[in-house]
């Protein structure tokens, strides 16, 4: 029987009005479309997978503390209400900016009037022999289902062979930055609760959580105060911490340093940095800025482009004099938020403003009850009372009634009962797939 439309409004025709395709629903796409919804533009988001990610979170899912579900939230239920924000769920190729035309991984082509680039940046492997093909990178809810399938299969592999010939394992993470730390910090955690609370017959002399960094010191973009914190209290947590060390290659089993170590290894974490180089950056000319970043004017357009826009990781956003805004959240969300009063400014023949970025801050999490917090004009707070900062506007900024309800019911739960998480292996045993 066909399904009744009757309660189905139909679809208003709006392709008179200008049509702005924005690729990428990620922090900063998702604030372009925002800045436009139900305002006399035609908007289309293009995103490879259906969901928005709240990557800040994605460790905790590597870690089994939060499920996938908890931190993606589907991109069209954000915009149920607003009839003029498409959704399509494709890959984007490259842009012929000449013919105003995206083109589709399925062979397809999209026109626009606008284009905004918010593609955001993945994992920067700096050329480094093996480190694509056998690190593990955390920047997707795919690296991070995909990480947690690993290390729950690798604390198995050791249980398996705990009677006959006991195993050592070393987790390698690589960078020293808010995700290593992070990172490093939760899976400590999990390697005492699976001994503790799960039964594993594992000897914890025998698990290394190793982080490794070439700086001289961690959270380098924190105050020095933070980063002593940061390294007392992981190394408090059993985490071991070697800077100056630089990786030269990565194997499938093992990890080879500069000084010419080999260490043998249930897995790598690559938490080192991040590019937006790629085909679509490629494809719209001009020299690359930094980090493969697309070279945008103040006013967040391509240079040398009227109609094409970019916002977020994937963008080069001057700060002052050859200085650029970092590749954190809220300067995604902020320049999504001036890229669309930016284009309606256009459509309105008024002239554009320039960006400027309000510093909001930078946090990471060390453990389940402890955190640093920079405030824009310098103070640290660290602790028990950073945590609650880090706690409250995660929940704060995470997409979704239903998710910070859940979120925070976990968070609650686990802080009086920590180790009830999902530690679910949903993959294939041979294959962690
Ligand atoms: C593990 C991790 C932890 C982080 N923690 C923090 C934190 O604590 N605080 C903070 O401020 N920042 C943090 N960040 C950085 C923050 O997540 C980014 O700055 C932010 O996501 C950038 O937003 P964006 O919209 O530019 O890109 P993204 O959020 O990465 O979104 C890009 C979107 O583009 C889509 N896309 C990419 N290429 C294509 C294509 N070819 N076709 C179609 N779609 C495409 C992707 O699927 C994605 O949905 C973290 C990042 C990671 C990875």
């Amino acid at each position: 029987m066909a399904m009744s439309t009757d309660s189905v409004p139909a679809l208003p025709d709006l392709s008179h009005l200008p049509h702005v395709v924005i690729i990428g629903g990620g922090f900063g796409g998702i604030a372009v479309a925002k800045g436009l919804a139900k305002k006399d533009v035609r908007v289309t988001i293009v995103d490879q997978h259906n969901f928005h990610t709240f990557s800040p979170l994605l460790y905790q899912v590597a870690t089994a503390q939060l499920e996938p579900a908890e931190v993606a939230y589907p991109i069209r239920t954000i915009f149920g209400k607003s009839m003029n924000v498409n959704v399509r769920h494709a890959k984007v190729r490259g842009v012929d900016h000449a013919r105003n035309v995206i083109h589709l991984e399925n062979g397809k082509e999209m026109a626009y009037d606008h284009l905004v680039i918010a593609t955001g940046a993945s994992a920067s492997y700096f050329g480094i022999p093996g480190a694509s093909t056998y690190a593990m990178p955390l920047y997707s809810l795919a690296d991070a289902r995909k990480l947690r399938n690993r290390l729950l299969l690798a604390l198995e592999e050791a249980d398996a062979a705990a009677e006959e010939s006991p195993m050592s394992l070393n987790f390698v993470i690589v960078g020293g930055g808010p995700t290593g730390v992070e990172t490093s910090g939760a899976l400590s955690e999990l390697i005492r609760t699976v001994i503790r609370r799960d039964g594993l017959r594992i000897d914890p002399s025998r698990m290394r959580v190793l982080l490794v960094d070439m700086a001289p010191r961690l959270l380098t973009p924190f105050p020095e105060k933070a980063s002593s914190y940061a390294l007392k209290e992981l190394e408090h947590m059993g985490v071991e911490i070697e800077f100056g060390r630089s990786v030269v290659e990565v194997e499938e089993h093992a990890i080879r340093f500069a000084d010419g170590e080999r260490l043998q290894v249930a897995a790598v974490i690559w938490a080192a940095g991040v590019t937006a180089g790629g085909s679509i950056a490629d494809s719209l000319g001009g020299a690359p800025g930094p980090g493969g970043r697309v070279r945008v004017n103040t006013d967040l357009r391509l240079l040398e482009s009227e109609n094409i826009w970019a916002v977020g990781d994937a963008a080069a956003v001057p700060s002052g004099e050859g200085m650029f805004c970092p590749q954190l959240a809220p300067v995604a969300m902020q320049t999504g938020r001036h890229c669309a009063a930016q284009i309606l400014r256009v459509e309105n023949n008024e002239p554009t403003k320039p960006f400027t970025y309000k510093n909001k801050g930078i946090m990471a999490t060390i453990g389940r009850h402890r955190a640093v917090a920079t405030l824009p004009r310098g103070p640290v707070i660290s602790g028990f009372l950073g945590w609650l900062a880090w706690l409250g506007l995660h929940l704060w900024y995470l997409v979704g009634f239903r998710n910070r309800l859940r979120v925070m019911m976990n968070w609650t739960w686990r802080y009086f009962d920590w180790p009830s998480g999902p530690r679910i292996i949903v993959a294939d045993a041979e294959t962690a797939d």
